[in-house]
């Protein structure tokens, strides 16, 4: 297992109880540190050099505070730090004010999306929502299925087309899903979309007309945390190619130390709004700027 950050810097900070101010020598030290664990953390080189030189800064013009040692002190700023590029405040679902609440999910084959769509689901049924799931994945053949599978174990009906109905047109299936989910009451309506092993055109395309079709309130990005420094050139892509409201990290539960999260959060602007962490339906929960800082420290 890598040292943490804390431990890092408290073996850098072992003779600098009590000193008054850090010292530039203490800082660049300080830094160097913070940088090697970054780094372990899989965080993407600019977002490092970016982090390390907010941190250096804050850390030159702060006193050294009685209360805290040097280290804590060090680690306060890099705690705080995180959490801001984070997105600060753990975003919440914006909901449509009339009619349904549409929400799409976008992103690679394989990054959990259509588990996640079952696991939304039933967080917001818990909520008090009435959601439907709209199987729009036409390309990954048991798609379907599992979302259906997926769908009746958490008690949330799925809108999928009838076999030689609408069969391979994804836009057609999502345009009337928002209809159905208005003739049944539905307030959610949450769109399960195509992936690909990795990003091209055609996908990007037909997500975007997806969401042209149904003007969702919240698109979704839907990434693999454990895919570490490539999360960040497919979350680029994915902006560039359909836009997103909001980041849901999955596979939370592997051994990723962060790094992903930080990576996308600092160089889209994008919040992650959700955390997938394991294979049951209910592993799931709102993402938290402030736990997830403390696990890319500790
Ligand atoms: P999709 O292609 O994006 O729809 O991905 P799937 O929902 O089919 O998920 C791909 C695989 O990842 C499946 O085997 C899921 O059980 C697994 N999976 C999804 N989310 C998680 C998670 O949070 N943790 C773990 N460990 N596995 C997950």
């Amino acid at each position: 297992m890598f040292a943490t950050l804390s431990d890092r810097l408290s073996d850098t900070f072992k003779n600098l109880r009590g000193k008054g101010r850090l010292s530039e020598a203490d800082i660049d030290a300080t830094a160097r540190e913070i940088r090697i664990a970054l780094l372990e953390a899989d965080v993407a080189l600019p977002v490092v050099k970016q982090f390390v030189g907010a941190v250096k800064e804050r850390a030159r013009g702060e006193e050294v505070s009685k209360a805290l040692n040097p280290a804590q002190q060090i680690v306060k700023i890099v705690n705080e730090e995180l959490v801001a590029i984070l997105g600060g405040e753990t975003r919440r679902l914006r909901y449509a004010k009339n009619g349904p609440t549409v929400i799409m999910l976008a992103g690679l084959q394989g990054a959990g999306k259509t588990t996640l769509a079952a696991k939304l689901a039933l967080w917001l049924k818990d909520q008090g929502k009435t959601p439907i799931l709209v199987a729009c994945d036409l390309q990954r053949p048991n798609a379907v299925n599992q979302l259906q599978v997926n769908g009746e174990r958490v008690g949330v009906p799925v809108y999928a087309p009838e076999p030689g109905n609408g069969v391979g047109d994804p836009v057609a299936v999502a345009r009337a899903s928002i209809e159905e989910a208005k003739r049944r009451l539905h307030d959610v309506v949450i769109v399960d979309t195509a992936g690909r092993l990795g990003v091209d055109a055609e996908l990007m395309q037909q997500a975007a007309d997806i969401r042209d079709a149904v003007r969702p309130d919240e698109v979704l990005f839907v990434v693999d945390a454990m895919i570490g420094q490539d999360a960040v050139s497919t979350a680029q892509a994915f902006l560039d190619g359909v836009g997103y409201d909001g980041v849901v990290l999955t596979k939370l539960d592997g051994d990723a130390r962060g790094g992903a999260a930080l990576s996308i959060a600092s160089i889209t602007g994008k919040p992650v709004m959700f955390a997938s962490n394991g294979e049951k339906l209910t592993d799931f929960d709102l993402f938290h700027p402030d736990r997830m800082a403390s696990r890319i420290l500790d």
